[in-house]
């Protein structure tokens, strides 16, 4: 059987940042990968945005990594030539219960180490984007845009330079502990195939609680339960309406229906919020509960064409009540399980925070895996 130190299941964006970073300092890093290419998920069906780091409470690890994980990427950009545009966001308020939430909001991303945020109001919102018609916004200088694609290519190049492997369409189906650390057995290009691995990352996104379950934890218990939870995209036609991101205040169930450039300068609208049975990309919603969404803050949207573009599919985690639940990255010794590192729930701002989460699990690993 062939032996690895460290194998990593899946190749998004998550599972080659650890890579990249673990083959640093290490030899025979492999990464597995089920599909024909890596990245073809979660990892390629998102808004690209390099989020700021706002939005989730403080002392989480979306907040720590995401925050990190912003200037990390546009380092990175700078030192290897990698496309981005800081564009700026405003988030906006429409009415006195957005603008309390909006104060919320700015406190919240100031404690979370945002730097720069303003609050506007309408005429300096106007200035700065002509079309939109609010009571106030927050503007946030750091969020930018990204092709995830340029992200996961730079992580790819690290890898084989370091000379780590990826192997694609090699799939892993079972998980088996024993003294030496984890027996993998699975399908590599139609075939049968087992390695042992000393450390085992599970990185595998929409299928981590799978994953887990495969070594043998209970997910339910465990509170490991994955939900799909898509959201659709709609595209604007012709003259982009803002040259900035534009968000609505939050609400329960996300970041609401918002406008997001791409580097191009064309124009998305979402992604909206739904909860599906199975992975299917097709766009299901309807255009109509796009322009209502937008026309709050965006009453032009009216004389625009739109047109359903792409969606994607978010790994929730359950909780009881729609509370908020933070990214699991978690050494599962306690678990029974030393040298088994679980990813799980790894949703937005998974690509902002992923160069933040590489250096995190490779810290994890020097200090409490490493033999
Ligand atoms: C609609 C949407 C919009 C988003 N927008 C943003 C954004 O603007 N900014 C931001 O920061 N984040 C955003 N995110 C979040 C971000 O896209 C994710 O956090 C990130 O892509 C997760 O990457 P991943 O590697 O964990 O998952 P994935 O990309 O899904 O990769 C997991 C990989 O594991 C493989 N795999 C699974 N099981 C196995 C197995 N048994 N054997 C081998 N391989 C296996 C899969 O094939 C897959 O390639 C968004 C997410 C969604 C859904």
């Amino acid at each position: 059987m062939e032996k690895a130190k460290i194998v990593i299941i899946g190749a998004g964006i998550i599972g080659l940042a650890v890579a990249a970073e673990l083959s640093n300092s290490n030899d025979s890093v492999y990464v597995f990968e089920k599909n024909r290419r890596t990245g073809l998920e979660t990892s390629s069906h998102n808004s690209g945005v390099i989020h700021s780091g706002i939005h989730y409470p403080r002392g989480s690890l979306k907040a720590e990594l995401c925050v990190k994980g912003n200037s990390m990427i546009y380092e990175l950009c700078k030192d290897y030539g990698i496309p981005f545009k800081k564009l700026g966001k405003l988030t906006v308020a429409v009415g006195d219960d957005e603008i309390r939430e909006l104060e919320r909001l700015r406190k919240n991303g100031e404690d979370n180490g945002v730097e720069g945020l303003k609050l506007l109001d309408t005429d300096e919102v106007r200035k700065l984007e002509p079309d939109i018609i609010v009571d106030r916004a927050i503007y946030t200088p750091s969020t930018g845009i990204i092709e995830p694609e340029d992200l996961m290519n730079h992580f790819l190049t690290k890898i084989q330079k370091n000379r780590a492997t990826v192997a694609i369409e090699t799939e892993i189906t079972h998980i088996k502990k024993n003294d030496d650390g984890y027996e993998l057995i699975g399908i590599s290009v139609g075939e049968r195939f087992s390695v042992q691995a000393e450390t085992v990352i599970n990185c595998s996104g929409l299928y981590a609680d799978r994953v887990a379950a495969m070594a043998g934890m209970d997910i339910e218990k465990l509170g490991y339960r994955i939900r799909l939870c898509k959201g659709d995209y709609f595209r604007i036609s012709g003259k982009p309406p803002v040259k900035m991101l534009v968000y609505p205040v939050p609400t329960r169930d996300g970041l609401g229906i918002h406008m997001t450039p791409d580097l191009s300068g064309s124009v998305r609208l979402g992604p909206n919020t739904y909860f599906v049975d199975g992975i299917d990309y097709k766009v299901e919603s309807s255009e109509r509960e796009f322009r209502d969404a937008v026309k709050r803050y965006l009453p032009s949207v009216v004389s625009y064409n739109i047109h359903p573009d792409s969606s994607g599919i978010r790994p929730k985690l359950k909780s009881q009540d729609n509370s908020f639940r933070d990214f699991i990255i978690k050494h599962e010794e306690d678990n029974g399980l030393p040298g088994f590192v679980n990813l799980i729930g790894i949703e937005s701002p998974g690509l902002t925070a992923s160069p933040a989460i590489g250096v995190y699990v490779a810290d994890m690993y020097e200090n409490d895996i490493k033999r």
